[in-house]
């Protein structure tokens, strides 16, 4: 990946965004489109967009969510530890130990998440899973007044762990599920060819996919879209536990993930396919037997129905504050999407 594409990633995924908090990525995405599109703006639920040719008669939505899951202080206590809920789908077995950042209105305030030691513990205990509201973060106040003259409730809370490059075109991060989406989406406005360009494109990097795909839904009404494509992780089954009966044979660095299945138009899956093989970009194929829990699926059904596919990143450990994805597979999505719009135009059919 060349570095100013890598710098742009490595930005977004060290700029925290849970759900309902991500001014600061819709920033970024917007600066980056910027000098690219005819137009970029903000609606008022906090979808970024970022649009090409907006006249054009058959509109194109690109999306990929911005938002990224995390925590929320909920409530202090007497002795000034805070308690917690998950804003989005949070695996209460990988929190413990962590370092959090509490995004307060004067910046980020170091925390860590508490456990009883080990040695304390009944044999029984060891085997439990603590939920998460019996958690806690310790900030090192001595009491409820000296933390809430910090720390407002509602304040978002995120996992402290940075981008790291892994071996070969690998990297590590927080919440790459799914600023790798937005991102995707930001670097095909940079990218398409304007001049070949024969539809109206809209990039949008969409809020509040985590907690029920709300931005797809506010921001696929207001453009009002012909075709749409999402841009999500999905599983990668590369790894240890990950079942293929359940997930099919998906690896890290074999190209982006084409999904099938009712969530997506068959036209446009096989314009996507055929687009991949035409220009030798790597594919895979994933099957998505019912609506699947992305943008894809609030877009679809959208107004009187939109035409519609789904773009998955392979990804591995989704949801725990370290996943892995390939660069590569991030590039050849750009490539295939980019082409893909670049032949779109007015009068192709799209009834099943
Ligand atoms: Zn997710």
């Amino acid at each position: 990946m060349e570095a100013d594409r890598l710098n742009f990633l490595r930005s977004l995924i060290q700029t925290p965004s849970p759900s309902g908090f991500e001014e600061k990525v819709q920033e970024l995405f917007m600066e980056r489109v910027q000098d690219r599109t005819d137009r970029e703006y903000k609606d008022v639920h906090g979808n970024a967009f970022g649009v090409i040719h907006p006249g054009a008669a058959v509109r194109v939505m690109l999306a990929g969510h911005s938002d990224e899951v995390g925590l929320m202080v909920q409530h202090v206590n007497e002795q000034g530890f805070i308690h917690f809920s998950a804003v989005g789908g949070i695996d209460a077995h990988i929190t413990a130990g962590k370092r959090v950042r509490i995004h307060t209105r004067d910046g980020a305030l170091p925390g860590v998440i508490g456990k009883k030691p080990i040695h304390l513990m009944e044999e029984k205990d060891r085997l439990k899973v603590s939920k998460i509201r019996e958690q806690w973060i310790d900030i090192g106040g001595k009491n409820r007044e000296e933390v809430l003259s910090m720390v407002r409730i509602g304040d978002p809370i995120t996992i402290d762990t940075g981008f790291d490059s892994l071996l070969g075109t690998r990297v590590a991060g927080r919440g790459f599920d799914d600023r790798v989406g937005a991102f995707v989406v930001a670097e095909v406005l940079r990218n398409v060819d304007r001049k070949q360009l024969k539809v109206a494109l809209f990039g949008v990097s969409t809020v509040q996919e985590e907690i029920g795909l709300r931005g797809a839904r506010t921001s696929s009404f207001g453009v009002e879209p012909h075709l749409a494509i999402a841009i999500d992780v999905t599983f990668a089954s590369d790894c240890p536990e990950v079942d293929k009966r359940r997930t099919g044979d998906i690896a890290l660095g074999k190209g982006p993930v084409i999904a099938r299945g009712p969530n997506v138009n068959p036209r446009f899956f096989q314009l996507l396919v055929e687009t991949a093989e035409k220009n030798g970009i790597s594919y895979q194929v994933q099957a998505e037997a019912r609506a699947t829990g992305t943008d894809a699926n609030a877009i679809q059904v959208s107004r009187s129905g939109v035409v519609t596919a789904l773009i998955g990143i392979p990804d591995r450990y989704m949801h725990t504050p370290s996943e892995v994805v390939d660069l590569e597979d991030l590039d050849q999505a750009i490539a295939l999407i980019t082409k893909t719009v670049e032949g779109l135009e007015e009068g192709m059919s799209w009834i099943p």
